[in-house]
């Protein structure tokens, strides 16, 4: 049993990656951990635009995207919420025992500059969490507006989820002014689940310091001690990271501005062959992220038909909708290590199965 997965994550992981990821395991108090940990830092730092450390977590995105809230939220988190996970956020940052308030946004469109200074202005916040691709409505929020509104509120420490589009764009994360910066391993970064990459600002690690009851496995200080020691707090998953490994050399040997470029031009095929069939794209287009799409299903198709034909006689999977857009969108994947030829392929393997789903009314 093999497919080829489209949704957004998990995604498809390359042979090649997989072959990296086969190797002997090492000790991970050894010298050659420690090596291999400290020739990653370059790479990660330059795909996040920061001189900031770090850190890997042996986690999901969510421990760090909770760690981010348990490790500097003091006074109150305003959260940013545009679709499914950014909603689950707030839920998140509640269970940690944390003042947490919603700035909700209808599912499809961006986190709105204006509105976050508004709310912030109230003084009420010392931390903000938003997710820059909502990986559910296929949503790109202006990240560089965000934080030039939340620059202004120096006591705020931002906390931006990159999961989907961390490697899909360009980041900045010391220029834009972003403390704590978030990302995955299943998604844009094209490895399989359990692995989450995060770095955290020196401001971010001063309020940490002030805040109790971080507990151990994703305290800020205890990554922080073994960062600098070029070492992880616990055992951590040694073959992702070797696959991490992998990843961030062919990040390299591709160079950032033509991933990005391939990743807008594979994005905009898919695009171009739902538009020809009269879908929209569920966000407004300007806001489409760009290492997935999104569509809204307008012409009311049968996706549960449609994927299950796709399954069966492609081998391809995608996306029928998330959380409450199930059934109302669709979603596609173009993150990770698609290429001209793979997007082709599921293009001609997406034409035919609407040739044969979309023939038959809806049941
Ligand atoms: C998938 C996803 C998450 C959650 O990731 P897990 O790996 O399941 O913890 C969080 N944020 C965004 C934007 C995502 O796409």
């Amino acid at each position: 049993m093999s497919y080829r997965l489209y949704i957004p994550g998990p995604i498809t992981v390359s042979d090649d990656t997989f072959a990296a990821m086969n190797r002997g395991m090492i000790g991970h108090r050894s010298k050659d951990f420690v090596s291999l940990y400290e020739s990653l830092q370059p790479g990660l730092k330059r795909l996040m635009g920061t001189q900031d450390p770090v850190y890997l977590s042996t986690s999901s995105s969510w421990g760090m995207m909770e760690a981010a809230v348990r490790n500097t939220v003091a006074k109150g988190v305003l959260c940013c919420m545009n679709g499914a996970f950014s909603d689950k956020w707030l839920d998140v940052a509640k269970k940690c025992g944390k003042e947490a308030a919603g700035l909700q946004f209808d599912w499809g469109k961006p986190v709105d500059p204006a509105a976050v200074e508004r709310e912030l202005a109230t003084g009420k916040y010392d931390a903000i969490t938003f997710i820059h691709s909502e990986t559910s409505t296929g949503t790109l929020s202006p990240i560089a507006d965000i934080m030039a509104v939340v620059r202004k509120f120096p006591e705020v420490i931002s906390i931006v989820d990159t999961v989907s589009s961390l490697s899909t764009v360009e980041l900045n994360k010391d220029a834009l002014g972003i403390d704590v910066l978030i990302s995955g391993s299943q998604k844009a970064l094209c490895l399989p689940p359990g692995l989450s990459v995060c770095s955290v600002s020196e401001r971010a690690r001063a309020r940490a310091a002030t805040i109790p009851n971080r507990g151990y496995y994703f305290d800020f200080l205890e990554f922080q001690a073994n960062h600098e020691k070029g070492m992880t707090p616990s055992t951590p998953c040694i073959s992702l990271i070797y696959g991490l490994e992998h990843i961030l050399k062919k990040i390299d040997a591709e160079g950032l501005p033509a991933r990005f470029e391939r990743h807008r031009r594979l994005n905009a095929k898919v695009r171009d062959w739902a538009f020809a069939k009269g879908f929209k794209l569920f966000p407004e287009e300007k806001f489409g992220t760009l290492g997935l799409n999104c569509f809204a299903n307008n012409l009311n198709l049968d996706l549960e038909a449609f994927n299950k034909v796709l399954k069966s006689k492609h081998k391809l999977v995608i996306d029928g909708g998330y959380g409450k857009l199930k059934g109302k969108t669709f979603r596609i994947s173009n993150m990770g290590d698609e290429t001209d030829a793979s997007i082709d392929a599921l293009i001609a393997a997406l034409d035919a199965t609407y040739a044969e789903v979309a023939a038959k009314p809806a049941a």
